[in-house]
């Protein structure tokens, strides 16, 4: 057996050293207390009196020289195993070993010391920095009292003075120093064993230890030599992990395998011609994917190109797996046949199919992976996809910042005899010919093309908007209503004779009831015997409806009523004028209205031709014997008046040539005899 290295890590007192001794001793390995190692450097460092915390002031570390052998720690040549221990060098380790200066040096020393045969080293980042390989690893931890009251005993049997207190108080700032700092920081390995001695002995964790040793000695023994002996066993091409434990400018070492070291030049560790060098890229401990690129007598060259390209490529596999879009830069244009882009070094093609206008050489765009080859490591891409995507993505959005009601600007997009489409951003809308206007245009000669257009918002479902403009117009009936009011005289055209009354046009589309009662005063006026469509009546408006566009009309309220300045009644005597002679009787034009004297009423004596007597134009005295306002109806009669007349001048008579002893009984005998 070459080589087998174990390494203990874990938190001040967790044990690590003492057990490590132990271990060594039965199994006889070397053993390597590295903490042992950075307070010897701490120790130097107080005594040349720097500043702790500066790492310029550690230029003695170059020549320092540090040796542990079986517990026994020389700093220089001069044993400083209890120096070290010291409360002061305790309280300062921590500060020295944070930094890098000290740190690369003591991990080289370390390395070095686990390149040959069997070694136990114990201390902070032995499993996941200095040996990342090691064969077994493990994590020693315990709580911060157990750890404290262990370390007072472990002073104490070196004749140290030890206030728990202070130690359990110094334990934990140190945990926290060495845990939080930022190189190689107190941590356990992934590949580490996890023991908390907390609730163990010595013996315990000694023995679980030797199990753990034992096994994986067994399990090598298993392997045969040369499986051990890697150069022998490496070829080139082989993938390899290589762990970085030396940095120079243009050159790596990687630990391959069992300490086989492996050499990477910068060039073969990235195609980027701007990197220079090697500092600032990887740090020690990094592990590195990488091929065996050549074998020569002494050297292993390893590579990672090869990796690169795959590495790379995953990238593009990755994304398509995740469905994440990537920005890519157009590298150039291949005649008739499309693009190729360049992603994370690696070259896609864009199918002429899938380019857009935004897809130009030197450009970044952002593109949707459609196909992947992963053999061939090759993949297809579209920017087409994408840009639809973000079309649909904002014209659905506008779609949803629509709402019926809303008063939007568009451009005419479209114009056919059933209407119009009208474009907003994205989102077209319908404005059908009925919705251009309240009264009947032909859309195509209102419209045109690219013209700008107000429209409302009316109706909206199934990604469809529909429009119209009439809403956003006033009604003819709106615009009639707006210049004329209550009162006003107006002249309507005869549209419809109804029942009720006579329906008259008073502008296009703008109708008005006439309702018969408000035709004429006259209430015999039967204006449906004579009044036709298309006749214009003067008429006034006497009530304007806008809810529900409504006007009212009266032409009566335009005229004269005689009859309300008619005062008389039954029995009054009036003038006449006759107006007409009929065979009923004479018409007569009385106290401003229109009156009737039947025939028998014309004439003292009865069944004589009236006309023989009257003539149109004549006038008389007559005698009321009918008067209906209400229903226009006044009859009169002549004779009453006749006779009355010719009564008063008998009476006269009378008066004038009767003695008193005639009495008027007497009178009357004589006159009807
Ligand atoms: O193990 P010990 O307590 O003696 O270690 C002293 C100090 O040395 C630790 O607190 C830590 O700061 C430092 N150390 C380290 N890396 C190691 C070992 C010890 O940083 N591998």
């Amino acid at each position: 057996m070459n080589n087998f290295v174990v390494a203990i890590d874990g938190p001040a007192g967790s044990g690590k050293s003492s057990i490590s001794k132990i271990i060594a001793k039965k199994m006889n390995f070397t053993h390597l207390d590295t903490g042992a190692m950075y307070r010897a450097v701490t120790l130097e460092a107080l005594n040349r009196k720097i500043d702790l915390a500066c790492e310029n002031q550690y230029d003695f570390i170059d020549d320092i020289s540090i040796i542990y052998s079986q517990g026994i720690v020389f700093l220089n040549g001069k044993d400083v195993s209890k120096d070290i221990r010291s409360e002061e060098v305790t309280n300062n380790v921590s500060t020295t070993a944070k930094l890098k200066r000290v740190r690369d040096k003591m991990v080289y020393f370390q390395r070095e010391s686990a390149k040959n045969g069997k070694i136990i080293m114990d201390g902070r980042d032995i499993g996941t920095v200095v040996l990342p390989n090691a064969n077994l690893k493990i994590f020693l931890t315990a709580s911060a009292e157990a750890r404290a009251k262990r370390r007072c005993l472990e002073n104490e049997s070196s004749g140290i003075e030890s206030n728990f207190e202070t130690i359990l108080k110094e334990i934990k700032e140190r945990d926290y120093k060495d845990s939080h700092r930022e190189i190689s920081p107190l941590k356990m390995a992934d590949d580490a064993i996890l023991i908390d001695t907390t609730e163990m002995t010595i013996d315990d964790v000694c023995n679980k230890i030797y199990k753990l040793i034992d096994e994986r000695l067994k399990k090598m023994e298993e392997f045969k030599m040369e499986d051990l002996d890697m150069p022998k066993k490496l070829h080139v091409g082989d993938k390899v992990n290589g762990t970085v434990v030396v940095i120079k400018d243009k050159t790596i070492y990687l630990d391959i395998h069992n300490f086989t070291e492996g050499t990477m030049h910068l060039d073969h560790y990235t195609k980027d011609k701007s990197i220079e060098s090697f500092k600032g890229l990887v740090k020690v401990g990094d592990v590195i994917n990488c091929e065996v690129a050549k074998i020569s007598e002494d050297n292993i060259y390893l590579s990672r190109l090869n990796q690169i390209v795959i590495e790379n490529f995953k990238y593009v596999t990755d994304a398509k797996a995740e469905e994440k879009d990537i920005e890519v830069k157009v590298l150039k244009e291949i005649k008739d046949k499309g693009y190729i882009v360049t992603y994370k070094d690696n070259q896609l093609f864009m199918p002429k199919s899938m380019a857009t206008p935004s897809v130009v050489v030197g450009q970044n765009i952002t593109v949707r992976i459609v196909e992947v080859d992963e053999k061939k490591r090759n993949a297809v891409v579209s920017r087409r996809i994408i840009e639809q995507e973000e079309y649909q993505d904002k014209r659905s959005k506008e779609f949803d910042s629509i709402q019926v009601g809303d008063v939007l600007k568009g451009t005419v997009a479209k114009v056919e005899k059933y209407g119009a489409l009208i474009k907003f951003d994205l989102v077209q809308g319908l404005l059908k010919t009925g919705q251009l206007s309240h009264v009947f245009v032909d859309i195509t000669k209102e419209l045109r093309v690219g013209q700008e257009i107000e429209v409302k918002v009316i109706h909206k479902a199934d990604g469809k908007i529909e429009l119209s403009r009439k809403a956003l117009l006033k009604t003819p009936f709106e615009e009639y209503t707006d210049s004329h009011k209550v009162s006003d005289k107006v002249t309507g055209k005869v549209v419809n004779k109804l029942g009720f009354g006579l329906l008259l046009e008073l502008a296009p589309n703008v109708k008005g009831l006439l309702h018969s009662s408000e035709y004429s005063h006259n209430p015999n006026d039967n204006y449906n015997n004579y009044v036709k469509i298309g006749d214009e009546v003067e008429v006034a408006i006497i009530a304007i409806n806008k809810d529900k566009e409504k006007i009212s009309l009266s032409r009566k309220a335009l005229m004269d009523n005689p009859w309300e300045r008619v005062t008389a009644k039954v029995n009054d005597l009036v003038d006449v004028t006759i107006t007409a002679i009929t065979d009923s009787g004479l018409n007569v034009a009385c106290l401003g209205v229109d009156g009737f004297v039947p025939k028998q009423e014309a004439l003292l004596e009865e069944n004589k031709d009236i006309s023989n007597y009257y003539a149109i134009g004549d006038t008389s005295k007559a005698i009321i014997t009918d008067i209906n306002p209400k229903e226009w109806k006044l009859k009169l009669s002549i004779k009453k008046y006749l006779a009355k007349e010719e009564r008063k001048s008998f009476e006269k008579y009378l008066d004038d040539n009767t003695e008193a002893t005639v009495s008027l009984g007497d009178m009357l005998k004589e006159v009807l005899k």
